[in-house]
């Protein structure tokens, strides 16, 4: 059983990072707590496994992080979404537009090994859901069957998940209001 009031007590909130008036959500104090982290991957794995996927498309970079997590909990390949000229082999990309100007996701090419496979999307945390809804087009533009996108997170009074439901599926463990 997920015990969500303990896992929102395992995050760290630290005011004004990474500048004045953002209150960061540090997942490392989750990471670094033994149950939060294996309640939250058993949890994880048993929402997922009977969802039949080829693959888990991790967001640079904490995503990376419970997305490897949870595909070798599926036995499934995991894809990192990178930004901008990170990855060696040829890439395809996306730009979101960021408060002041714009960022740009990539992934290989060739990242999924084919066309139509079942993909979940999973990052920490989503607030105005710019870099998910831009990763969730980046798979698409592959030609994939983009099942579900899954935050840790979700910041709902920034409503980011409105930009996602267009597109796919919207998961999130823990909702802060
Ligand atoms: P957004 O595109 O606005 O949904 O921002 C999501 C991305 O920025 C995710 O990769 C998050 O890890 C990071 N992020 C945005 N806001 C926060 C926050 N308050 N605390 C931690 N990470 C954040």
């Amino acid at each position: 059983m997920i015990d969500k009031e303990y896992l929102l007590r395992s995050i760290r909130d630290i005011p004004d990072f990474p500048k004045p008036g953002i209150v960061f959500k540090d997942i490392t104090t989750l990471l670094n707590d033994k149950k939060a982290f294996t309640m939250l991957m058993e949890h994880l794995e048993d929402r997922y496994k009977s969802y039949d996927l080829d693959f888990v498309a991790g967001i640079e970079s904490r995503g990376f992080i419970f997305g490897a997590a949870l595909a070798t909990r599926l036995g499934i390949g995991f894809v990192p979404v990178r930004k901008k000229g990170k990855l060696p082999y040829t890439t395809i990309s996306e730009k979101y537009a960021l408060e002041y100007g714009y960022d740009e996701v990539e992934i290989h090419i060739d990242a999924f090994r084919g066309k139509n496979k079942r993909v979940l999307l999973i990052d920490d945390l989503i607030a105005t859901g710019g870099t998910a809804e831009a990763a969730a087009k980046l798979i698409q533009k592959t030609e994939q069957n983009l099942v579900e996108a899954c935050f840790i997170i979700e910041l709902s009074f920034l409503d980011g998940r409105k930009k996602l439901e267009n597109i796919t599926k919207v998961y999130s463990v823990l909702e802060i209001a």
